[in-house]
């Protein structure tokens, strides 16, 4: 049993259909989790203590999911005075990296959580748990089994077939120590030889059919080099690894529900010095969001992302570049609440709950993503207006920058018909708007390129209006973003939208790369924004007005960058009642 992928239970092959929020309640979000905590420490269990861990393997980068888990087995502890371990479940060596070690940690705590001085790694336990595997021998509990991995599967029989037993299950205690002894010094190939714990071939529970606790596998580890050809299978390291913690629940995704008759047993026939239980949650699902870190790393590896932190990745490195804030992360995550049941959670709550967020932390500043030149030929060349606007209009005590009115400005491109349709509120020949805290401008020409396009709109302006107030009392409904031609600095533009275009895009049946959305990165490199957005640090965000908030990226070439984190509305919410209404 050296096929890695058996190893676990499958996440993909979770169920689906359940709908999003259900299981929200009136009284806040269900979290039978912490009812069951509550009612443990009610009885006295543990002597009162609680404490959890997060457990990820370091063979990719954290995602949205995970998450979830985070902020459960950290937010239980906090809420029950306990304590939540960080530990690295580092049992498979070939697909892990010190580079994972390093980003997770780097992800937990930019989710706001601290494990202090508890970091732990299951690798560190290797030397107990091979004595636990040898207490099990003496006990005539496990024994070295000579089948190869297809054989294993094919003796183990099915849900409708009961399992067949190893010829080598009736191996004497001595046999078996003395193979297993060498198995750990390396005298075997890999494959050649598994110790299994000996259960019941006959249950109908598969996972107790004989299940391999320890495989040789000749690979160096991230961190133990060469020391060990042997080593764990998940379910014999992960219930000792949590027993040697003291934890005292386990909290972990449906999928090991299954699995919890072994975890028990391992606990059951060795000395531990302590008892933890395992319970299981429903794990996050999105829709238009894949969630396996295979997926995910192969995302990577055929570079249809650019790496795991790319903003279109659902991982929390992406989210973080995308502009997405731990305190919306945390929001949505308590919002969903947990459950019992798989389910399929919208994606579109997640980003309503970043939209609530960052609405009430940005500033709002002007950018122009396609900028059309808009000359005003009553203004003199070379004057230029200071104005002062408020970096958060509804609450003008946190501040204000100077804007700079000059004779020619920028404005959207799309902010301009030729032709305008009846309720066009914005630029068109003869049409008066407002420039954004500056003045009212009439358009009254155009100007062409040889092709006939329009790149330059001439205005008059209404010198009374300055400060952008109508003079007279008269309506001018429509109020532009802009940005002054001598002051703007240029900058790219990164637009990001869902990478997938479909609600499962893991559906049974499909290859996710067929529901790739081939829309979700647009990048724009002549953008015009005011200067205050060139002094802005990676990291900071704002909203741009009219347009959504925005995220500052790494400069690029010299160049400011920006990543849109998303729009203002739920453009989406519309497609998908007009693809219904279609239909
Ligand atoms: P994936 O299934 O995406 O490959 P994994 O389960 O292999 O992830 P681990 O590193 O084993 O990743 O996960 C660490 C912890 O995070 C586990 O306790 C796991 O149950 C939990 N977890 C992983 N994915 C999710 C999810 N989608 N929702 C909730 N918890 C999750
Ligand atoms: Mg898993």
């Amino acid at each position: 049993m050296s096929d890695s992928k058996t190893e676990r239970p499958d996440s993909a092959s979770a169920p689906r259909g359940a709908a999003a929020g259900e299981s929200r309640q009136d009284s806040g979000p269900a979290n039978f989790v912490r009812e069951r905590i509550a009612s443990d420490l009610a009885a006295g269990l543990n002597d009162g203590r609680v404490a959890t861990r997060f457990p990820p393997e370091p063979n990719g980068y954290l995602h949205i999911g995970h998450a979830k888990s985070i902020c459960l087995n950290f937010g239980m502890a906090d809420e029950f005075a306990g304590t939540c371990n960080l530990r690295f479940d580092d049992t498979n060596p070939e697909a892990e990296d010190t580079e994972y070690v390093d980003a997770i940690r780097e992800d937990v705590r930019w989710l706001g959580f601290d494990w202090q001085e508890r970091e732990f790694f299951a690798s560190d336990y290797f030397e107990r748990l091979y004595q636990f595997a040898i207490e099990l021998i003496k006990a005539g509990k496990a024994y070295v089994c000579s089948l190869p991995a297809d054989k294993v599967r094919e003796y183990r029989g099915n849900f409708y077939q009961p399992g067949k037993d190893s010829p080598d299950r009736g191996r004497s205690i001595e046999e078996n120590l003395e193979l297993f002894a060498r198995m750990r010094a390396g005298e075997f190939a890999d494959g050649q030889y598994t110790l299994r714990a000996k259960i019941d071939m006959q249950s109908a529970n598969l996972n107790l059919r004989d299940p391999p606790i320890y495989r040789i596998k000749r690979v160096d580890h991230h961190r133990t080099g060469n020391a060990w050809p042997i080593y764990p299978m998940y379910d014999f390291a992960h219930g000792l690894s949590d027993a040697l913690e003291g934890i005292t629940h386990s909290i972990c995704t449906l999928e090991f529900e299954d699995h919890r008759p072994l975890y028990d047993w391992f606990l059951d026939n060795l000395e531990v010095p302590a008892r933890p239980q395992q319970i299981e949650f429903a794990r996050l699902n999105l829709t238009y969001t894949v969630m396996s870190k295979r997926k995910l790393a192969q995302l990577v590896r055929e570079r249809l992302v650019d790496g795991w932190n790319d903003p279109r990745m659902p991982t929390l490195c992406g989210m973080r570049r995308r502009g997405y804030t731990p305190e919306a992360i945390r929001a949505f995550v308590e919002r969903i609440g947990v459950a019992k049941r798989d389910g399929v959670v919208d994606v579109s709550l997640l980003e309503h709950a970043v939209r609530e967020d960052l609405n009430a932390r940005c500033p709002r500043l002007m950018g122009v993503l396609r900028p059309l030149k808009l000359t005003i030929e009553n203004f003199p060349a070379g004057r230029s207006e200071m104005i002062e606007a408020p970096l958060f209009p509804d609450e003008p005590e946190r501040g204000n920058r100077t804007l700079r009115l000059t004779r020619t400005v920028y404005v959207e491109r799309d902010d301009f018909r030729e032709e305008a349709p009846r309720k066009w509120f914005r630029l068109a020949p003869g049409k008066e708007v407002r420039l954004r805290y500056a003045c009212l401008v009439t358009c009254t020409d155009v100007v062409r390129d040889a092709d006939g396009n329009v790149v330059e709109l001439l205005c008059r302006w209404d010198p009374e209006s300055l400060g952008g107030k109508s003079p007279d009392g008269r309506k001018v409904k429509g109020t532009l973003h802009w940005v002054s031609a001598d002051h703007a600095i240029d900058a790219e533009i990164r637009l990001y939208d869902r990478l997938f275009n479909v609600e499962n895009p893991a559906a049974e049946g499909h290859d996710f790369h067929e529901f790739i959305n081939p829309d979700a990165l647009e990048v724009i490199t002549d953008a015009k924004l005011e200067p205050r957005l060139g002094e802005m640090s990676p990291g900071e965000h704002v909203q741009f007005e009219r347009l959504g908030y925005f995220c500052a990226d790494q400069p690029h070439e010299g160049m400011t960058v920006f990543n849109r984190t998303i729009g203002l509305r739920d453009s989406w919410a519309k497609l998908e009642k007009k693809l219904k209404a279609d239909s």
